[in-house]
């Protein structure tokens, strides 16, 4: 879905004639029941609204969804040329320098709430300048569409998303390729540290030598098997916080997946006061009790187990 706006000196309703085809045209924005209308029109589809002579207009636009702001100007000289020959109305300039003049109060009015297209047009994502016939204007318009077809597609993620899609670019520099977590520890929005599952410094990698097995007799007799040889992504990101003298404390600690028990004892233990997890870890039954004990908040984006190799029970 595009929405876009128009907001231009060009004096000339060609631009408006040449956007045509599926997409609709509708001057300026209005004010309230009608704003409320064109919001609602503009949320079911593609839609173009011209004539934008008002940031306010654009802050109001921008709300409705996927809002993309295009300019269109041309030199003084063409816009009034095309003025006159299209049959200038009573009201509208005679000569080349009433138009200026009367162009200058478009462009800036005093009113912060009247005619402001320079700010306007300031603030366009794009740009197209109408200088030439109608056939090089509809090529540019053509040309344009699916940049912004991207433009309106793009959105801005929100903080979960964008600390764990940081999380899961630090894990890439994991060591164990039994599951190459990432972790990011975040106080009041910014990073403070970031750790990825390895071996301690200086010592020999699973990736190089292999992993580093060890089985666990659990209570109803199965087995499993888990290789020690790493330190937990959470748990570096807890040690590159000492080790640097970062607080933390009060933070908010992003991951793949729910953190294992040492882990959540470590991040207990540093004043970590919310996990934020893309999914579930199999054996995180008692971990979630610990925290919930311990008063952290746990959210797990997508109730789902994290998969990865040798987490089925071996017995
Ligand atoms: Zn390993
Ligand atoms: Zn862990």
């Amino acid at each position: 879905m595009v929405s876009a706006g128009m907001s231009g000196a060009a004096k000339d309703r060609a631009g408006e004639e040449a956007l045509g085809g599926s997409i609709e045209t509708a001057e300026g924005f209005g004010a309230g029941d009608e704003k409320e209308r064109r919001r609602e029109t503009i949320a079911e589809g593609k839609f173009v609204i011209t004539s934008i002579r008002n940031p306010l207009e654009i802050k109001e636009l921008a709300q409705s969804g996927h809002f993309v702001l295009v300019s269109l100007d041309a030199q003084p000289e063409v816009r009034f040329a095309r003025m006159i020959r299209r049959g200038r109305k009573e009201s509208e300039p005679s000569t080349f320098e009433s138009f200026i003049e009367a162009e200058k109060k478009e462009m800036a009015s005093a009113d912060k709430n009247g005619q402001q297209i320079k700010d306007c047009m300031a603030m366009a994502q794009f740009h197209i300048l109408n200088s030439g016939t109608i056939e090089e204007f509809c090529q540019k318009i053509y040309a344009l569409y699916p940049k912004l077809e991207e433009a309106a597609s793009f959105e801005r993620p929100p903080w979960d998303r964008y600390f764990l899609d940081l999380a899961m670019m630090v894990g890439m520099r994991g060591t164990c390729n039994r599951g190459r977590a990432g972790c990011v520890i975040v106080k009041e929005k910014r990073i403070m540290t970031t750790g990825y599952v390895g071996s301690p410094p200086g010592l020999a990698h699973c990736d190089d030598i292999g992993h580093w097995f060890k089985q666990t007799i659990h209570e109803d007799g199965s087995i499993t098997q888990h290789c020690i040889r790493t330190v937990h992504a959470e748990a570096n990101a807890i040690a590159q916080a000492a080790k640097y003298g970062i607080d933390i404390d009060g933070g908010t600690l992003y991951c793949k997946m729910e953190p294992c028990l040492d882990c959540t004892k470590l991040l207990i233990s540093s004043g970590i006061k919310k996990v934020v997890c893309e999914k579930r870890y199999h054996a995180a039954k008692e971990s979630r009790e610990m925290l919930d004990e311990a008063g952290v908040k746990l959210e797990v984006l997508q109730d789902t187990i994290e998969e990865y190799a040798g987490q089925r029970k071996l017995g």
